[in-house]
C-alpha cells in the first residue's frame, strides 16, 4: 500500500486536533489499513487527492451523489439558495415543494418531516412508534446500521431471543434492553420473537436492501413476514431507506418488493450532498409528532434552504424517464467485467446488484444472504483488492462491510478502467505480490 508523504503529513496534521483524524470513522481506513486519502475537489464520477491523482469514485460520498459530484444544476441551486439567505429558522416554499415532490413518488407517506441527518430521522421514527403505541421494546436485525442513536446502537446477546447489548461505550444497558436484534432474513426468528414478546414490542426498523454489512438482499418473503407480525401485534413497520430511497429504485427498496410500511427514513440523496435526512408515513402516526402531538422533535437547522433547493434540482433529474435503468445497465456491466476479471484470475470472488448500489465477495460461499455469510468473506482480499484499486485510480469504499454506488456521470470509459484496474489488480493478489 502506497501513501505520499503529503497524504501522511495531513493526516498527521488532521489527528492533532480531530479524534483520529476524521469526523466519521469509517473514514480513517481501519478497515483496510494504511492513512485516508485527502480529497481537495470532485467533479462528476471523479475524485482528485491533494496530490491531484484522479480516482474514479464508487462512493459517492456514501450515496447521496447519484448524479455525480458537483453536477451544474445542483451547484447552481445551491448558488443561488445561498444568494437569498443560508437559513432563517421559519418556514419556506421550498420545504413545501420537497415534501410534496416526495410524498408524490412515495405514496406510502401522508406527512413527512426534515431533519439534519438520517440518524435523526431513523431516532425520531422509533421515538414515534414508541410513542404512537406506548411500548418500549424495538427490534432491529444484526448488520443493520441505522445511524448512532442509543437505542440502535446494539447487538444481539449471547443467546437466541436475549435482549440487546451496547455496541458501544456510554449506551446504558437500560437502554439497550429495550433493543431485540435478530438475525436478518430470518422469518423464523421474527415470528418467534414477536410470539414471545409482541406486546411489548413498539416497531421493527430494517434495512430493506442492507447496505451497511456489504450488501445483502433480502430473501422472498422476508419484508412481507416483517409487515404481517407487525400487522398482527399492531406494532409500527419502519423501512430505513436512508441508503436505499431513491437509490435502488425511484420508488426506494420498498417499491421494489412490494411491501407497505408504516414509517419510512430517508436521508443521503435527497439532499444531493448536503447534510439532510427526513421521517415520513402514515398520517394518523405522523401526527403524533409535535406540534400536532406529544412526541418531541425539532432542528435548528432542519429543512434548512440550501439542502432543499438542491434536493429539489435533484429530483427534477431523478424523475426523467430511464435514469435508473440507465444506472443499472452500466453497474451491470462494471460487475459482469469484474466478474470475468476475477474468474480469468481465479479469485473466488462474487458481486450482487439491486438498482444502483452493489456488493463484492471475495468468497465461495453460495448463500450470501446473512449477516454471517458477510463475516465469512476474506476480509485480507477484500484490503489487497481495495489497495491495488486505489493505486491504480479507483475509490472504493475502505471497509468490506460497506455497499459501493454508481452514478449517472459514471460513462463506458470508466467503467472499461475500472476493469482492467481490477484485472490487473486481481492478477498480483494471485501472484501474492501484493499485501
Ligand atoms: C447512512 C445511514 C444512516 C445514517 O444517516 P446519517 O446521515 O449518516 O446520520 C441511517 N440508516 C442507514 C440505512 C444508512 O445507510
Amino acid at each position: 500500500m502506497f501513501t505520499s508523504a503529503k497524504q501522511a503529513q495531513l493526516f498527521e496534521e488532521a489527528s492533532k486536533h480531530i479524534p483520529g483524524g476524521v469526523n466519521s470513522p469509517v473514514r480513517a481506513f481501519k478497515g483496510v489499513g494504511g492513512t485516508p486519502v485527502f480529497i481537495k475537489r470532485a467533479k462528476g464520477a471523479y475524485l482528485w487527492d491533494e496530490d491531484d491523482n484522479q480516482y474514479i469514485d464508487y462512493v459517492g460520498s456514501w450515496g447521496p451523489m447519484i448524479l455525480g459530484h458537483s453536477h451544474p444544476d445542483i451547484v447552481k441551486a445551491v448558488q443561488q439558495a445561498a444568494e437569498d439567505g443560508l437559513s432563517y429558522g421559519a418556514p419556506t416554499v421550498a420545504e413545501t415543494t420537497l415534501a410534496d415532490v416526495i410524498c408524490e413518488i412515495l405514496p406510502s407517506i401522508d406527512l413527512i418531516r426534515m431533519t439534519n441527518s438520517g440518524t435523526e430521522a431513523t431516532m425520531t421514527a422509533i421515538r414515534l412508534a414508541r410513542g404512537y403505541t406506548g411500548r418500549d421494546k424495538i427490534i432491529k436485525f444484526e448488520g443493520c446500521y441505522h445511524g448512532h442513536s442509543d437505542s440502535l446502537l446494539v447487538k444481539a446477546g449471547s443467546a437466541l431471543l436475549t435482549l440487546g447489548e451496547p455496541t458501544s461505550k456510554g449506551v446504558p444497558e437500560d437502554f439497550a434492553k429495550h433493543t431485540i436484534v435478530l438475525p436478518y432474513n430470518d422469518i423464523e426468528a421474527l415470528e418467534k420473537c414477536f410470539e414471545k414478546f409482541g406486546q411489548e414490542i413498539a416497531g421493527v426498523i430494517v434495512e430493506p436492501v442492507a447496505g451497511n454489512m456489504n450488501l445483502v438482499i433480502p430473501k422472498e418473503g422476508f419484508l412481507q413476514a416483517i409487515r404481517r407480525v407487525c400487522d398482527q401485534y399492531k406494532a409500527v413497520f419502519i423501512i430505513d431507506e436512508v441508503m436505499t430511497g431513491f437509490r435502488v429504485a425511484l420508488g426506494g427498496a420498498h417499491t421494489l418488493y412490494n411491501v407497505e410500511p408504516d414509517l419510512i427514513t430517508l436521508g443521503k440523496i435527497i439532499g444531493a450532498g448536503l447534510p439532510v435526512g427526513a421521517f415520513g408515513g402514515k398520517r394518523e402516526m405522523m401526527q403524533c409528532i409535535a406540534p400536532l402531538g406529544g412526541v418531541y422533535q425539532a432542528g435548528t437547522l432542519s429543512g434548512n434552504p440550501l439542502a432543499m433547493r438542491a434536493g429539489l434540482a435533484m429530483f427534477k433529474h431523478i424523475r426523467q424517464d430511464g435514469f435508473y435503468a440507465k444506472l443499472e445497465a452500466q453497474l451491470a456491466k462494471l460487475l459482469a467485467g469484474l466478474q470475468s476479471a476475477a474468474d480469468e484470475a481465479g479469485v473466488a470472488f462474487k458481486t450482487q446488484q439491486v438498482g444502483a448500489m452493489f456488493g463484492l465477495y471475495f468468497t465461495d460461499q453460495e448463500d450470501l444472504s446473512s449477516f454471517e455469510a458477510m463475516l465469512k468473506c476474506d476480509s485480507e482480499a477484500f484490503k489487497q483488492f481495495f489497495h491495488g484499486m486505489l493505486n491504480r485510480g479507483v475509490y472504493l469504499a475502505p471497509s468490506a462491510f460497506e455497499a459501493g454506488f454508481i452514478s449517472s456521470m459514471h460513462s463506458d470509459k470508466d467503467i472499461e478502467k475500472t476493469i482492467a484496474a481490477a484485472k490487473a489488480t486481481f492478477v498480483e493478489m494471485k501472484n501474492g505480490s501484493l499485501g
